[in-house]
């Protein structure tokens, strides 16, 4: 379920922060009244920035899932997501696009295991198989020598 952060001070209840990355946590500073909140964002690989990645506005609407525990940022402008610096697998920030090959690596590393193990399986099948001919030889020729 998702819910959208509102500002719990009595008599604000604005939903417009300025966001803060920190760590693990996403601070959240009310555009209204200035009050502070700070929201657990662990198991993300990116870290947000404070502005918008499209129209550069610094206010945003701050939306939490509740079950798994994630929060999204939207401008309260345009709609579009903060700017993001995104965290490789060894923890260093990249781009975006840095991310995106990094991670197409990994895959193209996982499709070539696999095509190794198929040609494994193909050459062990090719060795049962010369097997299965050459005791098909043996049978042949001991069925000749019988007649
Ligand atoms: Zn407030
Ligand atoms: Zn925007």
């Amino acid at each position: 379920m998702i819910r959208t952060v509102v500002c719990e001070k009595d008599g604000c209840s604005s939903n417009k922060f300025f966001i803060g990355s920190e760590d693990e946590k996403l601070n959240l500073i009310c555009a209204q009244c200035e009050s502070r909140y700070s929201i657990d964002s662990k198991e993300q690989d990116y870290i947000m920035l404070p502005n918008c990645s499209n129209c550069n506005n610094d206010t945003f609407k701050v939306y939490r899932d509740i079950e798994n525990k994630s929060v999204y940022a939207k401008c309260s402008k345009c709609g579009a997501v903060p700017e993001k610096i995104y965290i490789d697998s060894d923890g260093i920030q990249v781009s975006y696009e840095a991310k995106l090959l990094n991670d197409i690596k990994q895959i193209m590393y996982l499709v070539e295991q696999r095509i190794y193990n198929l040609e494994v399986n193909i050459k062990d099948l090719e060795r049962s198989q010369n097997i299965l001919e050459q005791s098909l030889a043996y049978i042949n020729k001991y069925l000749v020598e019988k007649d």
